[in-house]
């Protein structure tokens, strides 16, 4: 059995908790290895990464692993954040640069992912198993795909466990990645970032965002289903189960869910699946 694990973002209102709530009493049912909770760059989210983490874990059981993203950082406000998941018994970090929030002042402490991890091996040693970013279809900043590889594997050589992926639809996308950075020397877990597809408008904005290319042929059918929302989401399912067979065929070690806070779509990809 793959290992499958589910991300979270931090929810802000009642009505958000609720549906976290609601998301992660359906999830468990698939017994994930983790959930990880997302941290806005720069602090904005600092504490509520902090409350959904313990949330997931004292309220729904989960093993939790708490993103945490340098940019903005200093190295103090970090280390008490590591004390404080220590001290609750979390064993996961997930390990991020993260991104400058527009209006931010100042660059922080740590310039780079590598620079973090090197810096959560310093402090807590080997205490936490850290988590790493990986972009089989590049990083949207970074100068070329070879040298991303690079860094990349600088991320792995400052003491990563594993790296989860930038969602993609391209399954070639993900091989060639595994094997460009075995071929380097990496031979950490690489687990496939899944992005369960709910509504297609939404997905397009995202992807933009973050250089995640939807292949033509899924963007055509998704816009032929227009907004009939029922289809969509079939079409969707099937589409991103697909992926996942032929990502766990090839070989990949586990499956990341990126839930958005709703089991709904992320359910219907595991009921094709297992
Ligand atoms: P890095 O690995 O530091 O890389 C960033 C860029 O810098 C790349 O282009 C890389 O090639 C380049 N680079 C690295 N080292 C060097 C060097 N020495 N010299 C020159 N260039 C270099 N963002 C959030 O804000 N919060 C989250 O919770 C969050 N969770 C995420 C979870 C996953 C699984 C993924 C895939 C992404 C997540 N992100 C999150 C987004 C992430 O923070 C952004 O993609 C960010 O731009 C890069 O972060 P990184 O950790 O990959 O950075």
């Amino acid at each position: 059995m793959p290992s499958i694990s589910f991300e979270f973002f931090p929810p802000k209102t009642d009505e958000q908790r609720t549906q976290l709530d609601r998301a992660a009493q359906v999830l468990k049912a698939h017994r994930p290895e983790y959930a990880s909770v997302t941290f806005g760059a720069g602090g904005s989210t600092l504490s509520y990464t902090g409350d959904t983490v313990a949330r997931l874990h004292t309220r729904h059981g989960l093993n939790v692993a708490p993103h945490l993203s340098c940019m903005g950082g200093t190295r103090a406000e970090i280390a008490e954040l590591l004390d404080g998941y220590r001290a609750a018994g979390y064993r996961r970090i997930v390990a991020l640069r993260g991104d400058m929030p527009s209006g931010m002042a100042t660059a922080g402490d740590f310039r780079y992912a590598a620079e973090l991890v090197r810096f959560i091996r310093e402090h807590c040693g080997d205490h936490f198993h850290i988590e790493v970013a990986a972009y089989p279809e590049t990083h949207p900043q970074a100068d070329d795909a070879l040298r991303d590889l690079q860094h990349f594997k600088a991320k792995v050589d400052a003491g990563a466990n594993g790296a989860i992926t930038q969602y993609f639809f391209n399954p070639d996308a993900y091989f060639r990645f595994v094997d460009d950075v075995r071929r380097l020397g990496v031979s950490v877990p690489i687990v496939p970032g899944i992005m369960p597809i709910a509504n297609y408008s939404q997905l397009k904005r995202f992807s933009d965002m973050c250089g995640a290319e939807i292949p033509r042929w899924i963007a055509k059918r998704m816009q032929a289903h227009g907004d009939d929302a029922d289809s969509v989401r079939a079409l969707g399912a099937e589409v991103v189960a697909q992926l996942c067979r032929r990502l766990l065929d090839g070989g990949a070690p586990g499956l990341h869910f990126y839930t958005l806070n709703r089991a709904r779509a992320t359910q219907a990809v595991l009921q094709q699946l297992f």
